[in-house]
């Protein structure tokens, strides 16, 4: 095979403040040779995920930060393009942390996980219906919110891809759902398409007010995917006994201080209130069983899930962008290319 070019994005500077496209460099150079139990793939699909923006931070975390000069860090559905593993073909679409390239060789029996993905599950569904944001919706609900029928259940972030799943599973499991999201054109999407029973837009209403008028019995459980002042105004709205699953705290993603406390903590003291924090990614092993029962949700038309797919690896930069100015609607990803051979089990 001859030498392929492999064009790549790597971390060229840690942001201050807001992240920026310039925080990223755009670099070309030859493709490796898979050698033994290493995989030549071609990236089809790249996700963009908040996540990303921690990554990027030399900052403690639950993950080593991406170092400068690295390619950047990001989960991907790919293609097998050379195989020097007997598990894996030739044309096998496969999923894990492929970075954001169009190629990338990887060592199978290496730290971050190289997966199949499921017959019968298309290379967008893996990054979005039957992805990490649904997983993380799944696992969130049943171990740590654990709604109960007719509780009422509050999502922040909610038009996202985390939030749409989680209130839509909550809605299934007989709650009564309240989202909060950025703009008309995204709270009407969650109540008229959806089935959440009310909306409210945090950028033309008063949180607090609404909150009040949606929740007459209080919060049962809040999904707090933001953080900040949306989070006080859910805190201070708390049914005794209410559960916060704490997922996501975007609004201060880009801050380069941490942002104060919520200033109502007292509140969970008050009311007898459990805040628990969550990672996906230690529920990797019952991941199946998850899958299982959100495939039949996805293909009945149950669960409902909108894509935003940019186009070409050089979007990428622009696009992260996009996650912490809200103008993204749905799971945001980037198409790189498209299949060249069929897959095993397509
Ligand atoms: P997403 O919700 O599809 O996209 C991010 C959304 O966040 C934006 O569309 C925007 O929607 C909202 N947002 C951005 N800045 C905001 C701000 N300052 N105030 C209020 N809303 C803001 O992204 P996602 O991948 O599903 O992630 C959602 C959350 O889940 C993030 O906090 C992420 O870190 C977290 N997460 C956690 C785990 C875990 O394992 N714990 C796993 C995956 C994701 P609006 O237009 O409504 O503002």
């Amino acid at each position: 095979m001859s030498a392929l070019q492999n064009t790549q994005w790597v971390l060229a500077s840690r942001p201050q403040g807001m992240v920026e496209p310039a925080n990223f460099e755009r670099r070309e150079e030859e493709v490796g040779k898979p050698g033994e139990s290493q995989l030549l793939l071609r990236n089809l699909y790249l996700s963009l995920d908040p996540a990303m923006r921690g990554w990027m931070s030399d900052a403690p975390s639950y993950i080593p930060p991406v170092q400068i000069g690295e390619v950047m860090r990001g989960g991907c559905v790919a293609e097998v393009v050379a195989s020097g593993h007997d598990d894996f073909a030739q044309g096998d679409l496969v999923f894990g942390m492929f970075g954001w390239q169009e190629y990338a060789v990887v060592d199978v029996a290496g730290p971050a996980p190289v997966s199949k993905l499921p017959a019968g599950v298309s290379p967008t569904d893996a990054l979005s219906a039957l992805g990490w944001t649904s997983l993380t919706a799944y696992f969130g609900l049943e171990d740590v919110g654990k709604p109960q029928p007719g509780e009422t259940v509050v999502v922040s972030g909610a038009a996202g891809a985390t939030g749409s799943v989680v209130g839509q599973l909550a809605k299934l499991k007989g709650c009564r759902v309240i989202g909060i999201a950025g703009g008309p054109e995204k709270c009407a999407w969650l109540t008229d398409e959806l089935g959440f029973d009310g909306a409210i837009d945090y950028r033309s209403e008063d949180v607090s007010r609404r909150l009040k008028e949606l929740c007459p019995d209080g919060i049962h459980v809040f999904w707090d995917n933001v953080g900040g002042e949306i989070l006080e105004a859910a805190l201070n709205r708390l049914a005794m006994h209410g559960r916060v699953v704490f997922c996501g705290a975007i609004s201060g993603y880009n801050e380069d201080a941490p942002p104060p406390g919520p200033r109502n903590y007292v509140n969970i003291l008050v009311r007898r209130a459990r805040v628990e924090g969550f990672l996906v990614f230690d529920y990797v092993d019952q991941m199946p069983q998850a899958l299982a029962e959100l495939a039949p949700l996805v293909q009945s038309g149950q669960l409902k899930t909108r894509e935003d797919i940019r186009e070409g690896l050089d979007s990428a930069p622009e696009a992260l962008v996009d996650l912490f100015t809200g103008a993204n609607i749905g799971k945001l990803m980037v198409h790189i290319a498209d299949p060249s051979g069929a897959p095993a089990d397509a």
